[in-house]
């Protein structure tokens, strides 16, 4: 699905030297490479403060629980507070909620963009206006969410907006890069992520001052003195190590995002006359973390397995629903029917968008697809 050996010898010598100078000076935790990241990050998003952190889970984590801090001045949410997302998305999404004190709500996707839809938050919203706090929309396969009817509505009923920015590192939204929009935004550096590292790594991005600074304090013990601290906090730093890699990396982004661009061109192109697949549309500003289709007529299975016999692998983000599983059937609420959501999981179908895909390689995943659909 992604040959990560690929990006390594395309900039190996870079690569290579940042961690030569690692092993010269040492400098593990918090190292001068994660300032210089969190500066170079901030400044390509346009936003005030970056904090590194040990992954994108994490990062959420701690941004939900800044927001608790500065908005109810408590530790954690409670359960009875609640908080709006979407149930495709990757786990970590939902469990983050859970793990900040608070109860996840579901509502249903737009089919044309797998993104959270506005117009069932404000349906949700209408009849249950009590005791929501914030919404987490998740920028899935790269695609932004529908920013300005989310922030519209966050700031009709007084809601914080965690932007979860995982899958789309360098995406943008009418011009604004992704993770500059809402209250605070959370970044996901896992190798397979449009910017990734070698191994776990993250971000949280804040415009205001004091939410960056209790953001850094939770990822630091929970103060500014560890030996003498103000909250509840975690050992979750960014790895001076990850901060050189992807201080290298980060140079690569935006051709690497334009390829990505580009083999969803292909991918539309020559699949677009394949009556049993629904193609993704090619929004301006998608960051193409993935490339995700949907195989009608129960043949995603046939699909799959055909390309799989070839030598192609194709993934399924997210087999399972947050809201169908074990730990979110015991705590979350559905906001009324997730029915596309529903309809979605059983069909949608991720095929490779390595950058660094060949287009003869692309064009023979297509004549693959073609041939699997029969
Ligand atoms: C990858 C991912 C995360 C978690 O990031 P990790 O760095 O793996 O902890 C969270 N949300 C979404 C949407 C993701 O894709």
């Amino acid at each position: 699905m992604l040959d990560l050996s690929l990006e390594y010898r395309h900039m190996k010598k870079e690569i290579d030297r940042a961690l030569k100078d690692c092993l010269r000076h040492q400098k593990w935790i918090l190292g001068p490479e994660v300032k210089k990241l969190e500066e170079k990050i901030a400044k390509y998003l346009g936003i005030d403060f970056c904090v590194g952190t040990s992954s994108g889970t994490e990062s959420l984590v701690i941004a939900l629980r800044a927001l608790s801090l500065q908005r109810f001045n408590s530790e954690y949410f409670t359960r009875e507070q609640k908080i709006i997302t979407t149930p495709l998305t990757f786990t970590a999404t939902g469990d983050a909620i859970l793990r900040s004190g608070a109860t996840p709500v579901f509502v249903d996707i737009a089919p044309e963009t797998f993104n959270l839809d506005p117009q069932k938050i404000r349906e949700y919203l209408r009849k249950n206006p009590d005791n929501i706090v914030g919404i987490v929309p998740v920028h899935l396969y790269g695609r932004a969410c529908e920013m300005d009817q989310i922030l519209a509505i966050a700031k009709e009923y007084k809601l914080f907006v965690i932007e979860d920015v995982a899958q789309a590192f360098g995406g943008t939204w009418k011009g604004k890069k992704l993770g500059s929009l809402g209250d605070l935004a959370s970044f996901s550096f896992f190798p397979s992520k449009n910017l990734g590292g070698y191994g776990d790594g993250g971000m949280v991005a804040a415009n205001d001052p004091g939410l960056a600074e209790t953001v850094r304090m939770l990822t630091k013990h929970g103060g500014k003195d560890k030996n003498n601290v103000d909250h509840i906090g975690y050992n979750a730093r960014l790895d001076t190590i990850q901060a050189a890699i992807l201080l290298i990396k980060l140079k690569y982004i935006n051709e690497f995002n334009k390829k990505r661009v580009a083999i969803a061109k292909m991918y539309q192109k020559e699949l677009a006359d394949c009556a049993e697949l629904i193609l993704p549309t090619i929004a301006p500003g998608h960051a193409f973390h993935q490339y995700t289709i949907r195989v009608l007529n129960n043949k995603r299975k046939q699909l799959q397995e055909h390309l799989a016999a070839n030598g192609i692998s194709t993934m399924i983000y997210y087999p399972v629903l947050l809201s169908k599983m074990p730990l979110f059937q015991k705590i979350s609420e559905p906001a009324g029917t997730l029915a596309s959501a529903e309809a979605a999981s059983p069909e949608i179908l991720s095929l490779p968008i390595e950058p660094l895909l060949q287009k003869r390689e692309v064009l023979s995943i297509c004549r693959c697809i073609h041939a699997g659909l029969g």
